[in-house]
C-alpha cells in the first residue's frame, strides 16, 4: 500500500475542522496545531462564574444556507442541538415599543420572504414595491452589482430610506459585519440567492440551543479516534521554505514538524506574522496588509426578570442591532438558573466607534435602549453584566479589499490557504470558513500525484 501523504493544519477553528474532517476521510495523515486550548476558534463558550451559566464568545446567529457547516455537525453529532425555524421569521422592534413582524410563514424560500413582506407595518408601499421589485431583478439575473458598495446597489435601486434603515441595513450587518457604506455588493447578492433562491429551507434562521463550544467540541475525539494528531497550546512561529516549498513548519517552542502539504488557516494578521518570520518572498504576502478588522461587540445581561414571547429582535432605530433571549433560544437544561430569571444578549457589528466607549456605560446605555424598544422590560435591573468586544471579530470586507481576497492556492507549491477572509464568494462567517477548509482540500487533492 502507497504511503499515507501527511498534511499540516495550522488552526483549529471551523475552516480548519472542515479541512481535517475532509482529509481524514479522504485518507489522508493529518496533524492540526492549534494555539488556544480547544477546538473551535471563534465559536467558543465560556463558563461564568457569577452567573453560574455558559454565555458565548459573541452570539451567532446560522442560516438554512450554512449547508458545509451543517455537514460538519453531522460528522460530529451535534446537528441537533441547534433550534430552527420552520418558516422564515424577523420580529423589528423600534425605539418607541412598536413591532413589526416579517412572517413568510406558511411559506418558504422566496414566496415566503414576499408574504413576510407584504405583511410588514411599518414599511410603507412604496418601500415594499421597490424591495419586491429589487428581489424580482435579483431572481431574473437583471441586478448590475460589479464594483458598487451595498449602499450605491440600494440606491441605484432606488431603496427607500425608510426601506434601507429598517429592511436592509438590519440583513446587511448582521450577514457582512460592515457598513452599507463599504461592504461590497456582490457578497449581498450571493447571500441573498443562497438565501432565498436556492433550497427553501435555507431561509429560514438557526441558533445554537447549547453553549457554541459543545457544538465542535466532540471533534477532538472525533479527529483522535480517526488517527489524526492535535497539538493544542501550540503557535506556529515560522514555515521552513525550500525551493517555492513548504518542508515545515516550527512551533515558538522550536520544534519542527514535516509534512507533505500545508493549510494555514489563520486570519491575514496571524499569517503575516507566520511569513514575516520564514525565510521567503515576503513581498508575494504584501497584499494581506490590506485586511483590517471589523468589532462586534457583544453584550450578556442576566436581568432581575425575564423577557418573554420572544426568541430574538432587530432593533431599529437604536446602536443596539439584535437582541437575543437567552432564556427562550436555550435549551430547557441551560434554562435552570434561578438566581437571574432573565438573560439577553446584544450584538451591535461593525461597532469600531463604540468599541472606545466604557463597558460599563455601554451596556446601561444599551439597556436603555432595549428598555424603549420592549417596555415590558421598564423597571427591570440588570444583576450582571458581560461585555466583550472583538476588534478583531471578522476581516472587514470592504469593495476595495475584495479583489485582495486569495483563493486557497499560494505561490508555494505545498502551502494552501483556508479561513472565513479567503475568497469563497461568502461573507467572513462561519459557512464561509467551512466552505473554504473545503476548497482547500479540493486543490490539494487536484495536486495529488
Ligand atoms: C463575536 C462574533 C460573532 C460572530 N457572529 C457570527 C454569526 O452570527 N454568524 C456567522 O456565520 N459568523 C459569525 N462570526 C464569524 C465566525 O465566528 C467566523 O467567521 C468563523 O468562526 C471563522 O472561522 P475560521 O476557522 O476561519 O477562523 P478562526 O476561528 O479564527 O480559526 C483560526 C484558528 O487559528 C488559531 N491560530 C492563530 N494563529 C495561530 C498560530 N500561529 N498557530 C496555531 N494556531 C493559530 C486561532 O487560535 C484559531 O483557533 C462571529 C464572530 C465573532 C467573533
Amino acid at each position: 500500500m502507497p504511503e499515507k501523504k501527511k498534511v499540516i493544519i495550522i488552526g483549529c477553528g471551523v475552516a480548519g475542522i472542515s479541512a481535517a474532517i475532509e482529509l481524514i476521510q479522504a485518507g489522508f495523515d493529518v496533524e492540526i496545531f492549534e494555539s488556544k486550548n480547544f477546538p473551535g476558534g471563534r465559536v467558543y463558550s465560556v463558563f461564568d462564574g457569577i452567573a453560574n451559566e455558559e454565555h458565548d464568545n459573541g452570539q451567532h446567529l446560522l442560516s438554512g444556507a450554512y449547508f458545509h457547516f451543517f455537514e460538519i455537525l453531522k460528522v460530529l453529532g451535534t446537528d441537533n442541538l441547534v433550534k430552527r425555524q420552520q418558516n422564515l421569521r424577523v420580529v423589528f422592534s423600534y425605539s418607541n415599543g412598536e413591532k413589526d413582524i416579517l412572517d413568510g410563514s406558511p411559506f418558504k424560500g422566496k414566496i415566503g420572504l414576499l408574504a413576510g413582506l407584504l405583511k410588514l407595518k411599518k414599511i410603507s408601499l412604496k418601500s415594499k414595491y421597490h424591495i419586491t421589485t429589487f428581489f424580482s431583478k435579483l431572481l431574473f439575473n437583471k441586478l448590475e452589482y460589479d464594483d458598487k458598495t451595498v449602499r450605491e446597489l440600494l440606491i441605484m435601486n432606488h431603496q427607500t430610506g425608510e426601506a434601507i434603515q429598517r429592511f436592509w441595513e438590519p440583513l446587511a450587518l448582521a450577514t457582512l459585519n460592515s457598513s452599507i457604506d463599504s461592504a461590497p455588493a456582490e457578497l449581498l447578492i450571493e447571500v441573498l440567492n443562497k438565501a432565498f433562491f436556492a433550497d427553501k429551507e435555507a431561509s429560514t434562521l438557526i441558533f445554537p440551543n447549547v453553549g457554541l463550544s459543545s457544538l465542535l467540541a466532540p471533534f477532538t475525539h472525533w479527529f483522535s479516534e480517526k488517527g489524526g494528531k492535535i497539538h493544542f497550546g501550540q503557535s506556529i512561529k515560522k514555515l521552513m521554505i525550500k525551493d517555492d516549498k513548504v518542508e515545515a513548519i516550527e512551533t515558538k517552542s522550536g520544534d519542527i514538524y514535516y509534512a507533505d502539504y500545508f493549510i494555514s488557516t489563520v486570519q491575514p494578521n496571524s499569517l503575516l506574522k507566520i511569513i514575516s518570520n520564514s525565510e521567503t518572498d515576503t513581498a508575494k504576502f504584501n497584499y494581506l496588509k490590506n485586511f483590517d478588522f471589523s468589532t462586534i461587540i457583544s453584550i450578556y445581561l442576566w436581568l432581575d426578570r425575564e423577557l418573554k414571547g420572544i426568541d430574538f429582535s432587530a432593533m431599529i432605530g437604536t446602536k443596539t442591532q439584535w437582541l437575543f433571549n437567552r432564556r427562550e433560544i436555550l435549551n430547557e437544561f441551560s434554562n435552570t438558573n434561578k438566581n437571574f430569571k432573565g438573560h439577553i444578549a446584544l450584538t451591535i457589528s461593525s461597532g469600531d466607534d463604540l468599541s472606545k466607549e466604557d463597558s460599563e456605560k455601554l451596556a446601561d446605555f444599551c439597556f436603555d435602549e432595549v428598555k424603549n424598544c420592549f417596555p415590558e422590560l421598564k423597571g427591570a435591573k440588570i444583576l450582571h453584566k458581560k461585555v466583550i468586544k472583538d476588534k478583531f471579530a471578522t476581516v472587514r470586507l470592504t469593495q476595495k479589499n475584495l479583489k485582495f481576497r486569495p483563493k486557497a492556492e499560494t505561490h508555494l507549491k505545498n502551502f494552501f490557504l483556508a479561513g472565513d477572509w479567503i475568497d469563497t464568494n461568502l461573507p467572513a462567517t462561519i459557512e464561509g470558513a467551512a466552505l473554504s477548509g473545503r476548497n482547500a482540500i479540493r486543490d490539494i487533492k487536484s495536486y495529488f500525484p
